[in-house]
C-alpha cells in the first residue's frame, strides 16, 4: 500500500513509519517540524519506499494517490500544545479536515490518532470508550482536549455523511526513544533529570495516576485497529496504573540514579486519574501490552543518554 502519515517526524509518527515499511509498505510522510525533528528519520534518509514532505496540513494538500491516511499531526505534549494552543486547535479542526478530503479523494481508509485526554478529568475509572468525559472546555488544557474532541467528531461525520472508512484510536501515554526530551512529559522529565543528576520533579504531591505504554505495544495495537472494520473509538494503552510518585521511584530504580525528588505546583486542571479498560480491543483484535514500566525505561535509557551526550557536545 501507499500510505500517508501526518506528523510523521514526530516520536509516534516516526515508529508508525518504520514498523509499516517493515510491512512492505511506502510511506509518504509530511510533517511542519513544529514539535517534532528530522532527527526521527535520519534513518529512513536511503529508503526508497519513504518520501517526507515539509508541510502545514491546515492547508489543503495533495500527496496523490494513497491507500491508507495515518492523521498523527498535533502538538501533544501539555507543554507543547500550550505554547501552540492556537496551532493545536487549528491542526485538529482544519488539519484533520484537511486529512479527511485526502481520504475522500482516494477512497483510502483513515485512522486518527485521539487521545486518553477525551475523557479529560474522568469521573468514571477505568476509562471505557462510551464515558463522554469530563473537560473543561475553557480551562489551559482545553485546546488540546476539545481539538481532539472535535476532530472525532469530524472523523465520525466523514464517515457517517460521506461514507469514509474512518477508525479513532484513544491513546494514552505512551513513552520510548525518540520521546523529545524536553517536551516537558513526565517520562522524558524524570529519565533526563535522573541521568543528569538533576531533582525529580513531581507536580502535586504525586498521588494523581497515569498508565504508561511503551512505543512498541502502542503501535502494535495502533496496527490491530487498522486491520479492522471498529468505526467507533478504540482505547490503546497499558491499564497498569502507577502514581506519579512510584513512577519517579520506578525511574530512579531503573537509571540507578541518587537525584532527590522535590515537589513542584500541580498544573491547573491536571487529571486525577487515567488508565484504560482495554477489554474492546482484547475482543476486537486480540491486542493487549506485553512490556511492563520497568522494561520499558530500560529498553529507552540509551536513547535519552545519547541526546543528553549530543546536547552536552554542542554546549
Ligand atoms: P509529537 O509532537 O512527537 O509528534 C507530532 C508531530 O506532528 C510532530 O512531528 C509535529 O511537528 C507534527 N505537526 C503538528 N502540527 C502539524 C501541522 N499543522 N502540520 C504538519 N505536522 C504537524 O507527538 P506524538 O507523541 O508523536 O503524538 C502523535 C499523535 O498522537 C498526536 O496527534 C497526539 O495527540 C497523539 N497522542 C499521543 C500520545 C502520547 O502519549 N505520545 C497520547 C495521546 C495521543
Ligand atoms: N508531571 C510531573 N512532573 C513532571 C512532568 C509531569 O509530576 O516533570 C505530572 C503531570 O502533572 C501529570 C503527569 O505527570 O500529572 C503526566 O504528565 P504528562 O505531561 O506526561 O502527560 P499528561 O497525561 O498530563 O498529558
Amino acid at each position: 500500500m501507499r500510505i500517508l502519515i501526518t506528523g510523521v517526524a514526530g516520536f509516534l509518527g516516526s515508529h508508525l513509519a518504520d514498523a509499516l515499511l517493515a510491512d512492505g509498505n511506502s510511506i509518504i510522510g509530511v510533517d511542519n517540524l513544529c514539535t517534532g525533528s528530522l532527527a526521527n528519520l535520519r534513518h529512513l534518509e536511503n529508503e526508497s519506499r519513504f518520501e517526507f514532505r515539509e508541510l502545514d496540513i491546515c492547508r489543503a494538500f495533495d500527496p496523490g494517490a494513497v491507500e491508507y491516511v495515518f492523521n498523527f499531526a498535533s502538538p501533544a505534549s501539555p507543554v507543547d500544545y500550550s505554547r501552540l494552543g492556537v496551532e493545536t486547535l487549528a491542526v485538529g479542526s482544519d488539519g484533520t479536515r484537511n486529512a479527511l478530503e485526502v481520504a475522500k479523494k482516494y477512497g483510502a481508509k483513515f485512522l486518527h490518532a485521539s487521545t486518553s485526554e477525551c475523557y479529560g478529568d474522568p469521573a468514571v475509572h477505568p476509562q471505557t470508550e462510551d464515558y463522554w468525559g469530563n473537560v473543561n472546555p475553557i480551562g489551559p488544557r482545553s485546546v488540546y482536549d476539545e481539538a481532539k474532541r472535535f476532530s472525532e467528531a469530524l472523523t465520525m461525520a466523514y464517515h457517517r455523511y460521506y461514507n469514509v472508512d474512518t477508525r479513532l484510536v484513544r491513546i494514552f501515554n505512551t513513552y520510548g526513544p525518540r520521546l523529545q526530551k524536553n517536551d516537558g512529559r513526565v517520562i522524558s522529565n524524570f529519565v533526563v533529570q535522573a541521568l543528569k543528576g538533576e531533582d525529580l520533579t513531581v507536580y502535586g504531591e504525586g498521588d494523581q495516576t497515569r498508565s504508561f505504554c511503551y512505543v512498541a505495544d502502542e503501535i502494535a495495537g495502533i496496527l490491530g485497529l487498522s486491520r479492522s472494520d471498529e468505526h467507533t473509538p478504540v482505547n490503546i494503552g497499558n491499564p497498569h496504573e502507577w502514581t506519579i510518585l512510584e513512577c519517579a521511584h520506578a525511574v530512579l530504580k531503573v537509571t540507578g540514579s541518587k537525584s532527590k525528588i522535590v515537589y513542584r505546583p500541580l498544573p491547573q486542571d491536571d487529571p486525577m486519574q487515567r488508565k484504560p479498560d482495554i477489554s474492546k480491543a482484547q475482543r476486537l483484535f486480540g491486542w493487549e501490552p506485553k512490556i511492563d514500566l520497568e522494561t520499558g525505561l530500560r529498553l529507552s535509557l540509551d536513547y535519552f543518554q545519547s541526546t543528553i551526550d549530543l546536547e552536552a557536545a554542542k554546549a
